[in-house]
C-alpha cells in the first residue's frame, strides 16, 4: 500500500480520522474511551467512505436462515451507542459477509467467519452474518467479507463465479473490508494458474498473481510477523498450498514468515494487504489463533482506533500451543 491513500499521514492521525468520518463527535469519545485500553491504538484509515448501501434484504439469497444468524448473544442496541460507527457500518449492524461456504472453506476457515462474529458481539455488537452460496449473488453492502482457501477445481469455480457476479468486486470498490485466505487470496489477485493447468484470471482487487510452485507443497505451521504499520502481535497458522503468489507494487507483504513459506517465493513474505483488502495464506483458522486480526477488521469497519477489551483466555491458550509446536527446537 503506498502513502498516497493516506496522504501521507500516520494512521490513526486524528485529523485523517475526521476526515473520514461521519459522526466526528462520537468518534472523539469513542476514541477516548478506546484509548484507556489499548497502548497503540493505530490503525490504518481507510481511504475513503463508501458511498453506496444498497439494500440487500430487498436483494434474493435464498438461504434466508443465516441472514438473522442465531450467534451466541442477544443483540444489544444499547451498547452500540458507543460506537464511532462509520458510513461503512449499516444502520443496526455489522454485516459480516462469507463468501461461497460451498466452494471455499478448506481448514475450517469458516471459523474466521465465527470469530469475528464473537469478537464483535463480545464488544455489544450487533452482527449480522450472510453466508453466499457460489449459486447466490455477493451483496454489494457488507461491511466485512471473509473469503477462504479451497482445492484446485473449485477455486476455480468460484473464481469463474465471482468475475462473473461482479458483486465482490463492486462491494470493494465501495470500500468495504475484505480478508481473504490462500485460494481466496489467489483469486482476489490478478490470475492463479488453475486446476487445468491454465492461467485464470482472478478478480484484480490485489495486484499479485500466483504460478504453480515448481517444488515440494507449502505445508506446515508457520509463525509470521505483520507488517509493521498494522500493529498486530506474531501470526500463527497453518498452510498447505502449492501456488506461489508474487506481489505487484499496489500491495505491502501482510507478515514476514519466521517459521514457514509464506507466499512461497523465497523471500519470507506472507500475504498481501492494500487499505482494505487483506490476503493470506494462514488457515487455522487464522482469527482462532490471531483474534487480533478480527479485531482490527472489527476496528476498520467501525472507524476506530480501539476497542473494549474482550476476553481472550481460550485464543490465548491456542495460540501459546501453536506457536510453541511452530518453533524449531
Ligand atoms: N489450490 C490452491 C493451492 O494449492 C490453494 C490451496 C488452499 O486454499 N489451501 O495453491
Amino acid at each position: 500500500m503506498s502513502d498516497q491513500y493516506y496522504g501521507g499521514q500516520q494512521y490513526g492521525d486524528p485529523q485523517q480520522h475526521q476526515q473520514y468520518g461521519q459522526q466526528p463527535y462520537e468518534q472523539q469519545s469513542y476514541e477516548q474511551y478506546g484509548q484507556q485500553y489499548e497502548q497503540q491504538p493505530q490503525q490504518p484509515q481507510p481511504p475513503q467512505p463508501p458511498q453506496q448501501h444498497q439494500q440487500y434484504e430487498q436483494q434474493a439469497y435464498g438461504d434466508q436462515q443465516h441472514q438473522q444468524y442465531g450467534g451466541d448473544a442477544p443483540q444489544q442496541p444499547a451498547p452500540q451507542q458507543q460506537f464511532g460507527r462509520s458510513s461503512r457500518m449499516s444502520e443496526s449492524s455489522l454485516r459480516v459477509v462469507w463468501v461461497y461456504p460451498d466452494l471455499l472453506s478448506t481448514y475450517g476457515d469458516r471459523g474466521n467467519a465465527l470469530v469475528v462474529e464473537r469478537r464483535a458481539r463480545q464488544r455489544g455488537l450487533g452482527v449480522q452474518r450472510i453466508d453466499v452460496r457460489s449459486d447466490q449473488s455477493v451483496p454489494t453492502s457488507g461491511d466485512i467479507y471473509l473469503i477462504g482457501g479451497g482445492e484446485d477445481r473449485p477455486q476455480r469455480l468460484a473464481a469463474e463465479r465471482l468475475r462473473n457476479d461482479g458483486g465482490l468486486v463492486r462491494a470493494a470498490e465501495n470500500g468495504a473490508i475484505i480478508f481473504s485466505v490462500c485460494a481466496g487470496f489467489q483469486i482476489l489477485g490478478h490470475e492463479f494458474v488453475n486446476d487445468l493447468g491454465e492461467r485464470e484470471p482472478g478478480l484484480g482487487l490485489l495486484d499479485v498473481w500466483t504460478v504453480r510452485g515448481e517444488g515440494a507443497r507449502c505445508v506446515g505451521d508457520v509463525l509470521a510477523d505483520v507488517s509493521p504499520r498494522l500493529n498486530l502481535p506474531q501470526l500463527t497458522g497453518f498452510e498447505n498450498h502449492q501456488g506461489v503468489t508474487h506481489l505487484g507494487e499496489g500491495v505491502t507483504p501482510f507478515a514476514t514468515v519466521q517459521v514457514g513459506r509464506g507466499n512461497g517465493t523465497g523471500d519470507g513474505t506472507e500475504g498481501a494487504w492494500r487499505d482494505t483488502v487483506f490476503g493470506t495464506y494462514l488457515h487455522g483458522p487464522v482469527m482462532a489463533r490471531n483474534p487480533a486480526v478480527a479485531d482490527m477488521l472489527i476496528k476498520l469497519a467501525l472507524d476506530v482506533n480501539a476497542l473494549p477489551p474482550a476476553d481472550t483466555t481460550w485464543y490465548d491458550a491456542l495460540r501459546a500451543e501453536r506457536i510453541a509446536a511452530a518453533r524449531p527446537a
